[in-house]
Protein backbone atom coordinates (compact mmCIF):
# COMPACT_ATOMS: atom_id res chain seq x y z
CA UNK A 1 0.00 0.00 0.00
CA UNK A 2 0.97 3.36 -0.94
CA UNK A 3 1.02 5.26 2.21
CA UNK A 4 1.10 8.30 0.45
CA UNK A 5 -1.40 7.97 -1.46
CA UNK A 6 -4.15 11.05 -1.16
CA UNK A 7 -7.52 9.28 0.30
CA UNK A 8 -7.95 12.45 2.48
CA UNK A 9 -7.20 16.18 1.54
CA UNK A 10 -6.64 16.62 4.66
CA UNK A 11 -4.73 13.69 6.61
CA UNK A 12 -4.17 14.80 10.33
CA UNK A 13 -2.10 12.82 13.05
CA UNK A 14 -0.78 13.78 15.89
CA UNK A 15 2.91 13.73 16.89
CA UNK A 16 3.88 13.04 20.24
CA UNK A 17 7.54 13.39 21.48
CA UNK A 18 7.62 12.30 24.83
CA UNK A 19 11.46 13.72 26.90
CA UNK A 20 12.14 12.74 30.18
CA UNK A 21 11.43 17.06 31.36
CA UNK A 22 8.82 17.93 28.67
CA UNK A 23 6.78 16.47 26.47
CA UNK A 24 5.66 17.97 22.93
CA UNK A 25 2.52 17.25 20.71
CA UNK A 26 1.00 18.47 17.73
CA UNK A 27 -1.22 18.14 14.96
CA UNK A 28 0.69 17.35 11.91
CA UNK A 29 -0.56 17.39 8.45
CA UNK A 30 0.86 15.61 5.21
CA UNK A 31 3.60 18.43 4.71
CA UNK A 32 4.63 18.35 7.79
CA UNK A 33 3.26 21.73 8.99
CA UNK A 34 2.40 21.76 12.91
CA UNK A 35 -0.91 23.55 14.32
CA UNK A 36 -2.18 23.08 18.00
CA UNK A 37 1.72 22.82 19.12
CA UNK A 38 2.35 22.52 23.02
CA UNK A 39 5.01 21.52 25.48
CA UNK A 40 4.58 20.47 28.98
CA UNK A 41 6.27 19.46 31.84
CA UNK A 42 6.71 15.43 32.21
CA UNK A 43 5.17 13.77 35.51
CA UNK A 44 7.67 10.91 35.80
CA UNK A 45 6.93 10.63 39.83
CA UNK A 46 5.21 7.44 38.86
CA UNK A 47 4.60 5.53 34.73
CA UNK A 48 0.75 6.18 35.50
CA UNK A 49 1.74 10.67 36.08
CA UNK A 50 4.08 10.21 32.83
CA UNK A 51 1.06 8.94 30.95
CA UNK A 52 -1.34 11.14 32.56
CA UNK A 53 0.98 13.75 31.36
CA UNK A 54 1.15 12.47 27.68
CA UNK A 55 -2.99 11.96 28.23
CA UNK A 56 -3.03 15.54 28.58
CA UNK A 57 -0.39 16.72 26.27
CA UNK A 58 -2.38 15.00 23.47
CA UNK A 59 -5.81 16.94 24.80
CA UNK A 60 -4.46 20.44 24.56
CA UNK A 61 -2.90 19.68 21.14
CA UNK A 62 -6.15 18.64 19.92
CA UNK A 63 -8.21 21.41 21.33
CA UNK A 64 -5.44 24.01 20.57
CA UNK A 65 -5.52 22.82 17.02
CA UNK A 66 -9.11 23.54 16.16
CA UNK A 67 -9.62 20.20 15.25
CA UNK A 68 -12.02 17.82 16.60
CA UNK A 69 -11.26 13.92 17.82
CA UNK A 70 -12.21 12.72 14.36
CA UNK A 71 -10.41 14.74 12.41
CA UNK A 72 -7.46 12.41 13.76
CA UNK A 73 -6.27 9.92 12.00
CA UNK A 74 -4.05 8.33 14.49
CA UNK A 75 -1.45 9.27 17.43
CA UNK A 76 2.28 8.63 17.45
CA UNK A 77 4.76 8.59 20.24
CA UNK A 78 8.48 8.84 20.60
CA UNK A 79 9.46 7.46 24.13
CA UNK A 80 13.23 7.02 24.64
CA UNK A 81 14.60 4.01 25.66
CA UNK A 82 13.40 0.32 24.21
CA UNK A 83 10.21 -0.10 22.85
CA UNK A 84 7.79 -3.10 21.47
CA UNK A 85 6.32 -0.95 19.02
CA UNK A 86 4.58 -4.48 18.17
CA UNK A 87 2.89 -4.82 21.30
CA UNK A 88 2.95 -1.44 22.39
CA UNK A 89 4.96 -1.92 25.76
CA UNK A 90 7.55 0.57 27.15
CA UNK A 91 9.73 -1.71 28.14
CA UNK A 92 12.27 -0.30 29.59
CA UNK A 93 13.47 3.64 29.81
CA UNK A 94 15.82 5.37 31.91
CA UNK A 95 14.26 8.74 31.70
CA UNK A 96 11.06 8.05 32.59
CA UNK A 97 11.75 5.16 35.08
CA UNK A 98 9.84 2.91 33.10
CA UNK A 99 9.34 -0.98 33.09
CA UNK A 100 7.16 -3.16 30.88
CA UNK A 101 4.60 -0.16 30.57
CA UNK A 102 1.80 -0.77 28.69
CA UNK A 103 1.37 2.58 26.75
CA UNK A 104 -0.88 2.05 24.01
CA UNK A 105 -3.62 0.25 25.88
CA UNK A 106 -3.84 2.84 28.07
CA UNK A 107 -3.62 5.62 25.73
CA UNK A 108 -6.04 4.01 23.77
CA UNK A 109 -8.88 3.50 25.77
CA UNK A 110 -8.25 6.72 27.01
CA UNK A 111 -8.17 8.72 23.67
CA UNK A 112 -10.57 6.77 21.56
CA UNK A 113 -7.57 6.84 18.63
CA UNK A 114 -5.47 4.21 17.50
CA UNK A 115 -1.93 5.17 19.16
CA UNK A 116 1.38 3.51 17.98
CA UNK A 117 5.03 3.85 19.65
CA UNK A 118 8.52 3.67 18.66
CA UNK A 119 12.28 4.46 20.70
CA UNK A 120 12.17 8.28 19.78
CA UNK A 121 15.54 7.84 17.29
CA UNK A 122 14.05 5.55 15.58
CA UNK A 123 11.04 7.90 15.20
CA UNK A 124 12.75 10.51 14.60
CA UNK A 125 14.23 8.72 11.37
CA UNK A 126 10.81 7.95 9.90
CA UNK A 127 10.39 12.05 10.41
CA UNK A 128 13.65 12.84 8.35
CA UNK A 129 12.54 9.69 5.92
CA UNK A 130 8.85 11.38 5.63
CA UNK A 131 9.22 15.54 5.54
CA UNK A 132 13.33 15.90 5.80
CA UNK A 133 15.93 14.85 3.79
CA UNK A 134 15.05 11.92 2.76
CA UNK A 135 11.78 12.36 1.27
CA UNK A 136 11.03 10.32 -1.38
CA UNK A 137 13.90 8.62 -1.77
CA UNK A 138 13.93 4.60 -0.72
CA UNK A 139 17.09 3.88 1.39
CA UNK A 140 19.01 6.79 4.56
CA UNK A 141 20.69 6.19 7.12
CA UNK A 142 19.73 8.72 10.04
CA UNK A 143 23.35 9.09 12.49
CA UNK A 144 22.43 10.57 15.66
CA UNK A 145 25.04 11.79 17.61
CA UNK A 146 24.37 13.69 20.99
CA UNK A 147 24.51 12.08 24.74
CA UNK A 148 24.54 8.67 22.54
CA UNK A 149 25.09 7.36 19.33
CA UNK A 150 22.51 5.45 17.16
CA UNK A 151 22.57 4.60 13.42
CA UNK A 152 18.88 3.91 12.18
CA UNK A 153 18.84 2.42 8.97
CA UNK A 154 15.02 2.85 6.86
CA UNK A 155 14.46 0.94 3.65
CA UNK A 156 11.72 1.06 1.62
CA UNK A 157 10.40 3.25 4.67
CA UNK A 158 10.90 0.12 7.41
CA UNK A 159 13.60 0.07 9.86
CA UNK A 160 16.04 -2.41 9.65
CA UNK A 161 16.01 -4.07 13.35
CA UNK A 162 17.97 -6.90 13.22
CA UNK A 163 17.70 -10.56 14.97
CA UNK A 164 17.62 -8.67 18.23
CA UNK A 165 16.57 -5.83 17.89
CA UNK A 166 19.87 -3.90 18.00
CA UNK A 167 20.54 -3.49 14.15
CA UNK A 168 22.12 0.69 14.64
CA UNK A 169 24.04 0.23 18.15
CA UNK A 170 26.90 1.23 16.19
CA UNK A 171 27.94 3.72 19.26
CA UNK A 172 29.15 0.76 20.69
CA UNK A 173 31.52 -0.79 18.24
CA UNK A 174 34.85 -0.51 19.39
CA UNK A 175 37.06 1.76 17.20
CA UNK A 176 40.05 2.40 19.61
CA UNK A 177 40.91 -0.73 22.02
CA UNK A 178 43.17 1.77 24.53
CA UNK A 179 40.41 4.38 24.44
CA UNK A 180 38.35 5.88 27.28
CA UNK A 181 36.06 3.39 28.69
CA UNK A 182 32.13 3.55 27.80
CA UNK A 183 29.13 3.46 29.86
CA UNK A 184 28.53 0.07 29.02
CA UNK A 185 31.83 -1.22 29.90
CA UNK A 186 33.97 -1.44 26.58
CA UNK A 187 36.55 1.01 25.81
CA UNK A 188 36.97 2.78 22.95
CA UNK A 189 33.34 2.91 21.93
CA UNK A 190 32.59 5.58 18.85
CA UNK A 191 30.15 6.83 22.23
CA UNK A 192 33.32 7.36 24.71
CA UNK A 193 35.13 8.92 21.50
CA UNK A 194 32.27 11.20 19.92
CA UNK A 195 29.18 11.92 21.97
CA UNK A 196 28.57 15.48 23.66
CA UNK A 197 30.27 14.33 27.00
CA UNK A 198 33.35 12.57 25.22
CA UNK A 199 34.04 15.76 23.73
CA UNK A 200 33.80 17.51 27.13
CA UNK A 201 36.06 14.65 28.77
CA UNK A 202 39.06 14.54 25.74
CA UNK A 203 39.13 18.82 26.21
CA UNK A 204 39.03 17.95 29.96
CA UNK A 205 41.94 15.74 29.35
CA UNK A 206 43.94 17.80 27.16
CA UNK A 207 43.79 20.76 30.12
CA UNK A 208 44.86 18.18 32.84
CA UNK A 209 48.12 17.50 30.67
CA UNK A 210 48.93 21.06 30.92
CA UNK A 211 48.11 22.45 27.76
CA UNK A 212 47.36 26.34 27.58
CA UNK A 213 43.19 26.80 26.90
CA UNK A 214 40.78 29.54 27.67
CA UNK A 215 38.95 25.83 28.66
CA UNK A 216 41.46 25.27 31.74
CA UNK A 217 38.76 27.53 33.63
CA UNK A 218 35.92 25.06 33.51
CA UNK A 219 37.69 21.41 34.41
CA UNK A 220 38.57 21.77 38.21
CA UNK A 221 40.38 18.61 38.41
CA UNK A 222 37.62 16.81 41.02
CA UNK A 223 34.28 17.92 38.85
CA UNK A 224 34.84 18.76 35.81
CA UNK A 225 32.33 21.09 34.62
CA UNK A 226 33.20 21.43 31.10
CA UNK A 227 30.50 20.67 28.52
CA UNK A 228 31.01 20.47 24.72
CA UNK A 229 28.66 23.36 24.40
CA UNK A 230 31.99 25.19 26.18
CA UNK A 231 34.51 23.31 23.59
CA UNK A 232 32.31 24.35 20.66
CA UNK A 233 32.35 28.27 22.14
CA UNK A 234 36.36 28.06 22.32
CA UNK A 235 36.85 26.15 19.07
CA UNK A 236 34.65 29.09 17.17
CA UNK A 237 37.07 31.77 19.31
CA UNK A 238 40.27 30.04 17.93
CA UNK A 239 41.15 28.19 20.74
CA UNK A 240 44.08 25.27 19.91
CA UNK A 241 42.67 22.91 22.59
CA UNK A 242 39.34 23.12 21.58
CA UNK A 243 40.17 23.25 17.64
CA UNK A 244 42.24 20.19 18.36
CA UNK A 245 39.43 18.14 20.05
CA UNK A 246 36.86 19.14 17.67
CA UNK A 247 39.25 17.67 14.74
CA UNK A 248 39.70 14.83 16.31
CA UNK A 249 36.18 13.84 17.26
CA UNK A 250 35.26 14.66 13.40
CA UNK A 251 37.59 12.21 12.36
CA UNK A 252 36.36 9.53 14.72
CA UNK A 253 32.96 10.34 12.99
CA UNK A 254 34.21 10.41 9.82
CA UNK A 255 35.78 6.74 9.96
CA UNK A 256 31.92 5.80 11.56
CA UNK A 257 30.62 7.47 8.40
CA UNK A 258 32.70 5.38 5.95
CA UNK A 259 31.83 2.33 7.97
CA UNK A 260 27.90 3.17 7.37
CA UNK A 261 28.26 4.10 3.53
CA UNK A 262 29.89 0.71 2.96
CA UNK A 263 28.22 -1.28 4.81
CA UNK A 264 24.58 -0.18 3.68
CA UNK A 265 25.32 2.19 0.45
CA UNK A 266 22.70 4.54 1.29
CA UNK A 267 21.04 7.42 -0.91
CA UNK A 268 21.86 9.35 2.18
CA UNK A 269 22.92 9.79 5.65
CA UNK A 270 21.31 12.39 7.74
CA UNK A 271 23.44 13.97 10.94
CA UNK A 272 21.13 14.50 13.57
CA UNK A 273 21.56 15.14 17.42
CA UNK A 274 23.56 17.59 19.85
CA UNK A 275 26.79 17.54 18.05
CA UNK A 276 26.22 17.72 14.84
CA UNK A 277 23.58 20.94 15.64
CA UNK A 278 27.36 22.56 16.23
CA UNK A 279 27.06 23.45 12.82
CA UNK A 280 30.15 23.94 10.35
CA UNK A 281 32.67 23.96 13.31
CA UNK A 282 31.87 20.65 13.14
CA UNK A 283 30.27 19.41 10.01
CA UNK A 284 33.42 21.23 7.72
CA UNK A 285 35.90 19.12 9.50
CA UNK A 286 33.80 15.60 9.17
CA UNK A 287 33.90 16.78 5.17
CA UNK A 288 36.90 17.70 4.65
CA UNK A 289 38.14 14.17 6.24
CA UNK A 290 35.52 12.39 4.20
CA UNK A 291 36.35 13.80 1.05
CA UNK A 292 40.17 12.97 1.82
CA UNK A 293 38.75 9.40 2.34
CA UNK A 294 37.09 9.30 -1.00
CA UNK A 295 40.17 10.59 -2.81
CA UNK A 296 42.55 8.24 -1.34
CA UNK A 297 40.17 4.82 -1.63
CA UNK A 298 39.14 3.68 -4.61
CA UNK A 299 35.61 1.60 -3.28
CA UNK A 300 34.55 4.72 -0.48
CA UNK A 301 35.07 6.75 -3.91
CA UNK A 302 32.05 4.71 -6.06
CA UNK A 303 29.67 5.50 -2.64
CA UNK A 304 30.81 8.88 -1.32
CA UNK A 305 29.41 12.05 -3.65
CA UNK A 306 29.32 15.64 -2.07
CA UNK A 307 25.56 15.10 -1.18
CA UNK A 308 25.54 11.64 0.46
CA UNK A 309 26.08 13.54 4.08
CA UNK A 310 23.53 15.75 4.96
CA UNK A 311 22.73 17.83 7.73
CA UNK A 312 19.41 17.31 9.74
CA UNK A 313 16.91 20.57 8.46
CA UNK A 314 13.78 19.59 10.82
CA UNK A 315 14.87 21.39 13.55
CA UNK A 316 13.89 21.56 17.29
CA UNK A 317 10.30 19.51 15.94
CA UNK A 318 12.12 16.73 14.86
CA UNK A 319 10.75 14.41 17.79
CA UNK A 320 7.30 15.36 17.03
CA UNK A 321 7.77 15.19 13.01
CA UNK A 322 9.10 11.89 13.79
CA UNK A 323 6.24 10.70 16.08
CA UNK A 324 3.71 12.10 13.22
CA UNK A 325 5.49 10.08 10.93
CA UNK A 326 5.31 7.17 12.75
CA UNK A 327 1.65 7.26 12.98
CA UNK A 328 1.10 8.41 9.25
CA UNK A 329 2.95 5.60 7.99
CA UNK A 330 0.48 3.63 10.45
CA UNK A 331 -2.38 4.58 8.86
ZN1 LIG B 1 29.99 1.25 24.57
Amino acid sequence: MDDREPKHLARVVLGVDVGGTKITASAVDTHGNLTGRIQISTDISSPQATLKSIQNTVEQAISRSGLSRSDIQAVGLGIPGLIDPGSGIGIASVNLGWRDVPVKAWLEERLGLPCHIENDVRAAAFGEARYGTGRGLDNMIFLIIGTGIMAVVIQGSRIYRGSNGLAGEIGHAIIKRDSPQCKCGAHGCFEALATGPAIAARATQKVLEGRASQLASYSGKDVPSLTAEHVFEAAAQGDDVALETIHEVAEDVAYLIQFLALAYDPQVIVLGGGVTQAGVLFLHPVFRVLERMAEERWVFHRVYTSTLVQASRLGADIGVLGAAALAAQAV
